[in-house]
């Protein structure tokens, strides 16, 4: 057993910076951060693979004197606080005087920095937590931060970090959510010499977001702003009809930071219940400001959680906002379609019911993490009261055969067929078996390495992020293998060009943000061929399906006998049911017989 002794304050701050710093992103992240909060209107971030070797972020804030510069890299050193009780007037993002420390004992860090009126600035070099050292430099008022060499004197760390890629990737969602929550400050981005993105000052966040994220997206966006209380709502929201397979477009921001916040993503949701289907997410851009007091974003080592001292409160106001920003634009769409390329994937405009009080007040839904691999339906949507699904042990009887013995006796609420059969009564769950058919049929495809492909008279744009492109760029080979032609046509630019012969062309690009929400998820793994192509077809069984409104007797006898041709045909493809048997012996036990 060794004695206790404190640890070195270079020992300490690469501890911390394990926290707090756990990619090349997170030093963008804080960076950014201290410009914004110098009062930076220029901000200027470049990087080189994927941040490892390098990254500056350069800035016109207000500088730092000698004295300063030296202090800001001690521990706990930050001019934004001065005791705890300042966190509840807090209007800065840093707070904790961790950054900078932790940040120079993992890397290669050279400050240079000038105050306005000062003769010369200072320029600081600090390797890997030793400083080597401090002088004098020419520079225009502002800061300079170049971190090279990340992670090189913690080799765990480094093993830890992802294809160039993809950390690229997360450093350009990265700026841009600090450049949608400022924009009226200009943001240069800059990859290996290569310009990302140069976004003047913009006076609205709609016209940052077009700058950024594309027409495309802009033109699918409807503003909210909603007022009430001392807590202020604004910023955009997708149109009725436009979801996503996963959440990673519902970006909000707590008084300019931007949040992961459950309350604020389980009000969207919630929110979006008659305007999206069931199992995918809105698209948002969503500012909450409140009294600093009524959060706390001293949750999380990266301050990317926050806490509300009224969840309650928050919780009911975005779902007041949205809704009435949606129903508004339920009646101002009915008008005639919307303009532009979006506006055309977007469905009729549904009808949105007021919102009975009882859904504003209902208790919180339970949290349920989101794993590698959700199970299919309603990825991480709260699931009222759903009871175990069980299938059935073994087709209904008579299944076997040519369902001779089966009669059948209607359609009810035109999804589940009935059948009169020898042993009593069979209910067919239409859409489960239309899915199962289509998966069995898509995988059979998919082995067999014969999948038709139609041609696009029109390719279909997409842009995507950055993110979204790099995955997507991973699996191109693949999806061209069974069945999607996609090609890259610029940066983030790609061109649907080819679907599978069974898909409707205006499928393809709801499908192909479906097939992205997969990627993200790390589903249609490269590593597994067969397990990728499992999924492949699970997605695309459910874009494959189509009903005729009434089916008669003929579809719903020939989808039964299909059905039970099967492998498997006892589930969808997503783990439902695709039917439910009632026996004789059930029924008379039902009915007390
Ligand atoms: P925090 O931001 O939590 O205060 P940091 O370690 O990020 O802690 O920064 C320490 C201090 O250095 C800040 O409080 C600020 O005074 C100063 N500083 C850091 N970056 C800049 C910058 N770009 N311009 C001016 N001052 C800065
Ligand atoms: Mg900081």
């Amino acid at each position: 057993m060794s004695s206790i002794r404190i640890l070195s304050d270079r020992v300490a701050n690469q501890i911390a910076a394990g926290e707090v710093i756990e990619r090349p992103a997170a030093v963008v992240k804080e960076l950014v951060e201290n410009s914004l909060d110098a009062g930076a209107t220029r901000i200027e971030v470049e990087f080189r693979t994927g941040g490892r070797a390098y990254i500056r972020v350069e800035d016109n804030g207000a500088g730092m004197d000698r004295d300063d510069a030296q202090l800001a890299l001690e521990r706990h050193a930050t001019s934004k606080i001065a005791e705890a009780a300042d966190l509840d007037r807090l209007h800065t993002f840093g707070f904790r005087g961790e950054a900078l420390p932790s940040i120079a004992s993992v890397s290669r860090f050279e400050l240079q920095t000038r105050v306005a009126g000062a003769e010369a600035g200072t320029e600081v070099l600090v390797n890997g937590g030793r400083l080597v050292h401090v002088r004098d430099c020419g520079r225009p008022v502002g800061t300079r931060v170049v971190v090279a060499q990340l992670f090189n004197s913690v080799p765990a760390r480094r093993k830890f970090l992802k294809s160039d890629a993809t950390e690229s990737a997360h450093i350009i969602h990265c700026v841009r959510l600090y450049a949608l929550a400022c924009p009226q400050a200009a943001f240069t981005l800059i990859e290996d010499e290569r310009t990302i993105f140069r976004s003047p000052e913009c006076s609205t966040t709609a016209e940052r977001v077009a700058e950024i994220f594309g027409r495309q997206i802009a033109e699918s966006l409807l503003p909210v702003e909603f007022a009430e209380a001392g807590l202020s709502l604004w910023g955009l929201v997708g149109r009725p009809g436009i979801g996503r397979a996963t959440r990673h477009e519902m970006i909000t921001f707590v008084n300019h930071r931007p949040v992961d916040s459950r309350t604020l993503s389980y009000a969207l949701i919630e929110s979006y219940h008659d305007a999206v289907p069931k199992g995918r997410y809105p698209l948002a851009f969503l500012f909450l400001d409140l009294d600093p007091a009524a959060v706390d974003v001293n949750v999380h080592p990266a301050k990317r959680e926050v806490r509300f001292r009224n969840e309650v409160q928050v919780r009911a106001l975005v779902i007041r906002a949205v809704l009435r920003c949606l129903r508004e634009s339920g009646a101002v769409a009915m008008g005639g379609p919307p303009e532009g390329a979006a506006g055309a994937l977007a469905a009729q405009p549904t009808a949105i019911p007021a919102v009975p009080e009882s859904r504003i007040a209902a208790p919180f839904p339970a949290f349920r993490p989101v794993g590698p691999r959700e199970p299919p339906g309603a990825p991480g949507v709260p699931v009222a009261a759903t009871a175990p699904v069980t299938a059935p042990a073994s087709p209904p009887a008579g299944a076997g055969g040519s369902l001779a013995g089966w009669r059948y006796l209607g359609l009810a609420h035109g999804t589940y067929a009935l059948f009169e059969t020898e042993a009593g009564l069979v209910l067919l769950d239409r859409r489960a078996a239309h899915e199962r058919v289509w998966y069995e049929r898509l995988r059979e495809q998919f082995a067999s390495g014969r999948v038709g492909i139609q041609r696009l008279l029109f390719p279909v744009p997409v842009e995507l992020d950055a993110i979204a492109a790099a995955l997507l760029l991973d699996r191109l080979e693949f999806l061209g293998g069974h069945g999607f032609e996609i090609v890259e046509f610029g940066r983030h630019f790609f061109r649907v060009e080819g679907v599978p012969e069974w898909m409707e062309p205006a499928d393809a690009e709801p499908f192909l943000r479906d097939l992205l929400g997969a990627l993200r998820e790390g589903r249609l793994a490269a590593q597994d061929l067969d397990l990728a192509r499992d999924e492949l077809a699970r997605l695309a069984a459910a874009r494959a399906i189509r009903m005729p409104a009434d089916g008669g007797e003929a579809e719903l006898r020939a989808l039964a006998g299909r059905l039970f041709a099967c492998r498997q045909p006892l589930t969808s493809p997503a783990g439902r049911p695709t039917c439910i048997e009632l026996s004789h012996g059930e029924l008379a036990r039902r009915f007390q017989r």
